[in-house]
């Protein structure tokens, strides 16, 4: 497993020959962000220390030139004197969407957090890690509503590509958000807020970057609780036919994990809120899955499961059981893959069976496939934009031949029940079938003119997929 090491919040990625001989991958959902170079600015900035790859390392940026704002101020700056250029946060996309081939503003330098206890939020920078905005508010006594499966992400780039965690309940991270901060195109700093811009607010939260650069987002918070997590193995998947909406609303937060053989889940977590110092219910089995023996990594019983989270019952802060991983780990694999598909809750059990049907060709060179839920919502780019969602996540090995041509075969299987492609992971289903999905997508594009009408933040990725 990679090694990560943090500093000055911004992470130092070992470059290994393995990384650099995968920069050709990706082009899926990005197609040609290359090496275009119409978009040579003046030369500015300095070559910076920020990596110039994804998390990964499948994918690899084309500009070297990178700002490290430590302050609005200079977000200002940067944004008026830069033709173009696209905010980057923590790196962990895996797509083209943070890319430019002119220059990237890093944002990990504005991590500022404040929280209002009278009104119940936090107002936090964009650049701030989710693990360590955790730490701090819960060290004042509130808490997020919910966290996904790493903490290791920036606030703006989660909340920019509508990432989420899992609970039938529990709308996405975006739906947090109360006001957003950005400086846009005009290089002016613009305010939209949920009680007084209901017109817009609701494209500007999920917007990939598109409209400008976030500096301050304003969150909900709510009084800090505990979870333990239970984790079961092998449930078979005949008993989703009845049961998937019941199964996946049986603690706050629930996650299958599977690799497609066999009929089954492999793994169950069930993440319970509980009262301080409660133990959650803990019977022996889970419809038919038995109760785990040990801490488990989703990947199977025979992984390293040291980086993931406590499990068997013992109760914990939220921030330390709702992700998977614990921050100071390197969470997931490191070196992998993701695709994730979103299909409306009540087909769930019809388009797992219909990836099933794919089982062999996937298996091999799948790390594994976690299910979660996610609650409807009204952000016109949210993959669960007024549908309540199950999503159907896949952990790669970084593979890229063989994912590339897995791809399509998966969205074919999935195409009668319209799924909607996470923003940030590696797709290939063409933007005309994602405007049918994205009913909002007209509107947003007028909201682009609105604060980018020259494309200053525009990208290849977003010329492909929606604008
Ligand atoms: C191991 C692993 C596990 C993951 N688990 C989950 C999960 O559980 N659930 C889930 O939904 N996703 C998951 N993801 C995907 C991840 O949440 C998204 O890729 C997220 O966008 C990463 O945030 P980032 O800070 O790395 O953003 P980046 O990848 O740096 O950028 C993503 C987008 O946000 C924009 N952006 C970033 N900062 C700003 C800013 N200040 N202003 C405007 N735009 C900005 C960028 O321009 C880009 O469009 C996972 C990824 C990895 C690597």
């Amino acid at each position: 497993m990679r090694e990560e090491l943090e500093k000055n919040g911004e992470e130092l990625v070992r470059e290994d020959s393995a990384a650099l001989d995968r920069r050709s991958f990706l082009r899926l959902g990005t197609a040609a962000a290359a090496v275009s170079a119409l978009d040579q600015n003046r030369a500015y900035g300095q070559t910076s220390s920020v990596p110039r790859e994804n998390w990964s390392g499948t994918y690899h940026f084309h500009t070297d030139h990178v700002f490290q704002p430590q302050d609005v101020a200079a977000v200002v700056e940067e944004v008026r004197s830069t033709a173009k250029l696209r905010a980057l946060g923590t790196r962990h996309s895996f797509n083209g969407i943070a890319d430019s081939s002119s220059a990237q503003i890093s944002m990990l330098g504005l991590k500022n957090v404040d929280v209002n206890a009278g009104d119940h939020t936090v107002r936090a920078g964009a650049g701030v890690r989710l693990g360590d905005l955790a730490i701090e508010i819960d060290k004042q006594g509130w808490a997020l509503h919910n966290l996904p499966s790493l903490p290791h992400i920036s606030l703006a780039g989660c909340i920019s590509t509508g990432t989420h965690g899992s609970g039938i309940h529990n709308g996405n991270m975006s739906t947090a958000v109360r006001e957003i901060e950005f400086v846009g195109a005009d290089g002016k700093l613009h305010k939209l807020s949920r009680a007084h811009d209901p017109a817009t607010f609701p494209g500007a939260v999920v917007a990939l970057g598109a409209l400008g650069v976030i500096t301050n987002l304003t969150v909900d918070v709510q009084p800090r609780f505990e979870v333990a997590q239970v984790v079961y193995e092998n449930l078979s998947f005949d008993k989703l036919e009845s049961h998937l909406a019941e199964i996946m609303g049986a603690a706050y937060s629930v996650s299958l994990f599977t690799h497609w053989q066999d009929n089954k889940a492999t793994q169950v977590w069930l993440k319970h809120r509980v009262t301080e110092g409660a133990k959650p219910p803990m019977p022996t089995t889970f419809y038919g899955a038995t109760l785990a023996d040990k801490k488990l990594h989703p990947v199977g019983r025979e992984a390293d499961a040291t980086p993931c989270t406590e499990q068997g019952g013992t109760p914990g802060p939220w921030y330390e059981r709702l992700p998977h991983f614990n921050l100071a780990f390197t969470p997931s694999v490191g070196h992998e893959i993701q695709t994730e598909y979103f299909v409306p809750l009540e087909k769930g059990y019809e388009a797992i069976r219909a990836v099933e049907t794919l089982r062999d060709r996937i298996t091999p060179h799948l790390l594994v496939t976690e299910l979660r839920t996610i609650a409807a919502d009204d952000l016109w780019l949210s993959m669960a934009y007024e549908r309540p969602s199950l999503a159907i996540h896949f952990t790669w090995k970084p593979e890229e031949a063989a994912v590339h041509e897995l791809i399509p075969l998966i969205e074919a299987k999935l195409a009668p029940f319209e799924p909607r492609p996470h923003w940030a992971k590696v797709f290939s289903i063409p933007k005309e079938q994602l405007e049918r999905s994205y009913v909002r997508s007209k509107q947003f594009r007028s909201l682009v003119e609105t604060y980018d009408p020259a494309g200053k933040f525009t990208n290849e990725f977003l010329r492909q997929v929606i604008l």
